[in-house]
């Protein structure tokens, strides 16, 4: 049990602990962070980072591989109650209302033609679809060719954008570059000394305004300060409060125009970070932000913490949007490239 599958076992595999690139993050790779030493800085006696990631996804018997299990356990002949039994379960999962549809109609067209006789084979073609429909285009980064890839990162209050623009900042400061961030949360003036202590502590630069200023002032210095100061990567902060008020998304449409003025192009990623552990309302969060600003990606967070991360499938198969990076904890060194196969078998293993 203590050593079964562990969600990013195999990372280096994929060159996620490779020392510096010659284009950073956006490399093919998705490049990443060296594995020992760089950790340290915020490091101070936790579990090693694999039993950290050792997956909660499917450990709960709430969890969408727990009930099949359980499914085929008390009914290991497969007649037509089981498969009903078994769209219940994938609509119950988060993995979203389509998805689950179409999976089924591949079950039954299977079964009909005795491909599917087993659990195991349908546990497979589970596995296999939900691989697909995460596997969609667009999951690197979007960095230019040249000049200061601009990165503006949005989402709710209270999923995880300061603290994973700290994290992103880091693992930029890792492969040598220069990163510039934007405390563009001026609601609140913890905010602004949260992004301050974490650039700090990852050795990033930051620009501030002082509480209430307007959000869009920061970003423009920000990105003014970038040009002069040879910055290689911004990335601004943005308040999250709630997101169906309308005054947010303007603030963040301005915020948006802004950068475009002062660096064409920019912002080159609209990430909007997704707490996992919210499950169902995720995906309406990333409906109205996407709407509104319009998204290039996700980052979900708090993998670490929930058995829900079916929702991840809804958001994919739904919006059309690709998850570009996950969280898996607190530490700065718990950012990870999204690696679909990886995820998946993490959701099914027991
Ligand atoms: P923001 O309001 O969106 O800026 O959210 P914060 O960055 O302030 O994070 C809110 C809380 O979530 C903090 O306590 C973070 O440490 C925590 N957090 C962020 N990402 C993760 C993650 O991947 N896993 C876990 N367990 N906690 C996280
Ligand atoms: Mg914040």
């Amino acid at each position: 049990m203590e050593d079964h599958f562990v969600y990013g076992k195999g990372l280096d595999h994929m060159g996620l602990f490779r020392k510096k690139t010659e284009r950073g993050l956006s490399d093919e790779s998705g490049a990443g962070q060296e594995k020992s030493g760089a950790v340290s800085v915020d490091s101070t006696s936790k579990p090693s980072l694999f039993q950290r990631l050792r997956s909660k996804l499917s450990r709960t018997r709430d969890g969408l591989a727990g009930r099949i299990d359980h499914l085929f356990s008390i009914r290991p002949k497969i007649d037509m109650e089981t498969i009903e039994d078994l769209e219940q379960i994938l609509i119950e999962s988060d993995i979203g209302v389509q998805q689950s549809l179409s999976l089924i109609r591949k079950i039954k067209e299977g079964l009909k033609k005795k491909e599917l006789q087993d659990p195991e084979r349908i546990k497979g073609l589970i596995q296999e679809e939900i691989t697909k429909i995460l596997g969609i285009d667009g999951q690197r980064l979007n960095r230019p060719e040249q000049g200061p890839y601009v990165i503006m990162v949005i989402g709710v209050n209270g999923v995880g954008k300061t603290t994973t623009i700290a994290k992103l900042a880091w693992r930029f400061i890792q492969q040598g570059e220069r990163v510039l961030l934007a405390a563009g949360d001026t609601f609140r003036a913890a905010a602004i000394e949260q992004l301050e202590i974490w650039g700090q502590r990852v050795g990033a630069d930051v620009v501030k305004h002082q509480n209430g200023a307007d959000p869009s002032a920061v970003v423009f210095d920000a990105l003014k300060a970038a040009e002069s100061r040879d910055a290689h990567v911004v990335i601004a902060d943005t308040a999250g409060r709630l997101h169906t008020k309308t005054n947010l998304m303007e603030e963040l449409r301005k915020m948006k125009r802004v950068m475009g003025k002062v660096i064409p192009g920019a912002p080159h990623d609209v990430l909007l970070v997704l707490d996992a552990t919210t499950g169902q309302n995720a995906l309406s969060q990333a409906r109205a932000f996407h709407d509104a600003v319009g998204v290039t990606g996700i980052i979900l967070t708090k993998l670490d913490g929930t058995a829900k991360g079916g929702i991840v499938t809804a958001i994919v198969g739904e919006l059309g949007l690709p998850v570009k990076l996950i969280g898996i904890g607190e530490g700065m060194e718990d950012l990870r490239d999204f690696v679909p196969e990886e995820f998946v078998r993490a959701l099914f293993e027991q």
